[in-house]
């Protein structure tokens, strides 16, 4: 088991790297506690595969170094790293048996038989692949052939950390929900560090206790659940977590306000000393729509006009235009049976959940 640090690390495919976007990964530092389950969450692109590859020694970066336990291991192979890998499409050895394939990665390690053995029949246990032991795995649908996969991933006990590559893309839904209860029941049994990289927010949120949120080759957030709902520090966090995602609203910087569509809102804390916009910065509030609200009457708010509601079970989304030449549009969520107002209103944007940004990223400290 091992604690993973990466350092100022960089990585480019292009053969001589200029520019930032000639970068799959432009810079990312991060610390993984040894014994944590970390969800790596992004959208397809966004260098998660890179970022894994790096760590497991696959490859080797461009920039910056990567260390287990504080010792170096920027150039150490991937075998002297002792990570176990699951990629995103079943790797398995079809002329051989399931049973063979699971014990593949414990015999390569000169495993005693009845060890071998016995950790096989408790691994095939836990992903219901005991009836399919004696046979081959070619006879295997997709489903099947990626529990393999699974299996042989988490089948060694004496690895540094298990890392999943979007392990479940290939497997039916409800299967996917109960291998990922699965794998969390794992982590808390074994308490071996865990990396789970996902495009999918719903997985990510189950299955981790720190989300590590990626955009354009860059961490740009590591939290909980709860803090990337309540703080997003950039506003791709705010739009890529959450559903419907974040509202943002364009502005312009009025002290403790800004002034959007005529009218000052309030955003939560003071503004950071080194977060001052200058000419050309982007102004932005970001605030959730279950944070916005139809105002009472008198109330005041920013004038809108509604646009249309979507019914969402318990609550409805609706969505709403400011009435100001900009007409940027916004969602709030509204209980079940509440009023919804014909067309003229106002809404009220919760103080205490709207957020500043200045080119991305939040931009305040936190609450006064
Ligand atoms: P993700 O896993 O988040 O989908 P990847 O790490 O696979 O992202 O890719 C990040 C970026 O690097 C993408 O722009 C991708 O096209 C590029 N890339 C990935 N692998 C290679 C490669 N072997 N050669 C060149 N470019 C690559
Ligand atoms: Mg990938």
């Amino acid at each position: 088991m091992a604690e993973i640090r990466l350092d100022s690390v960089r990585h480019s495919y292009v053969e001589r790297p200029a520019a930032d976007s000639d970068y799959a990964l432009r810079r990312v530092d991060l610390r993984w506690r040894d014994g944590g389950a970390y969800a790596l969450l992004g959208p397809s692109g966004c260098g998660k595969t890179t970022l894994l590859n790096i760590v497991s020694g696959l490859i080797h970066p461009t920039e910056g170094r990567v260390a287990f336990d504080g010792v170096d291991v920027t150039d150490a192979t991937p075998v002297a790293r002792n990570i176990a890998q699951v990629f995103q499409f079943p790797v398995v050895y079809d002329t051989m048996t399931v049973y063979d394939n699971l014990a593949f990665p414990l015999r390569n390690r000169g495993l005693p038989p009845a060890e071998v053995d016995a950790r096989v029949r408790e691994i095939a246990r836990m992903l219901e692949l005991e009836t399919t032991l004696g046979r081959r795995a070619a006879g295997l649908t997709a489903d099947g052939k990626q529990k393999i996969s699974l299996g042989r991933g988490l089948v060694r006990s004496d690895v540094n950390v298990i890392m999943f590559d979007e392990p479940l893309t290939v497997i039916d839904p409800h299967l996917k929900w109960v291998l990922r209860s699965k794998l969390k029941e794992l982590h808390q049994r074994t308490g071996r560090t865990m990396i789970y990289v996902t495009h999918d927010q719903t997985e990510a949120l189950t299955f981790a206790e720190e989300v590590v949120v990626m955009h354009e080759g860059q961490v740009v957030q590591t939290g909980t659940p709860v803090e990337l709902f309540e703080r997003p520090r950039h506003t791709f966090v705010g739009y890529f977590i959450g559903s419907p995602g974040m509202n943002l609203l364009a502005g312009e910087l009025d002290g403790d306000h800004v002034r959007v569509a005529g009218e000052r809102i309030a955003y939560d804390g003071r503004l950071r000393a080194d977060a001052r916009p200058g000419p050309g910065t982007r102004v932005e509030i970001g605030v959730r729509p279950e944070f916005v609200r139809f105002a009472a009457a008198g109330e005041g708010g920013l004038p809108v006009r509604v646009l249309r509601s979507t019914d969402a079970g318990r609550f409805r989304i609706v969505e709403v235009e400011t009435r100001s030449a900009s007409a940027a549009r916004l969602r709030l969520l509204v209980p079940e049976g509440a009023r919804i107002p014909a067309d003229d209103a106002r809404v009220v944007l919760e103080p205490s959940h709207t957020h500043l940004y200045i080119d991305g990223w939040l931009a305040t400290e936190a609450g006064p």
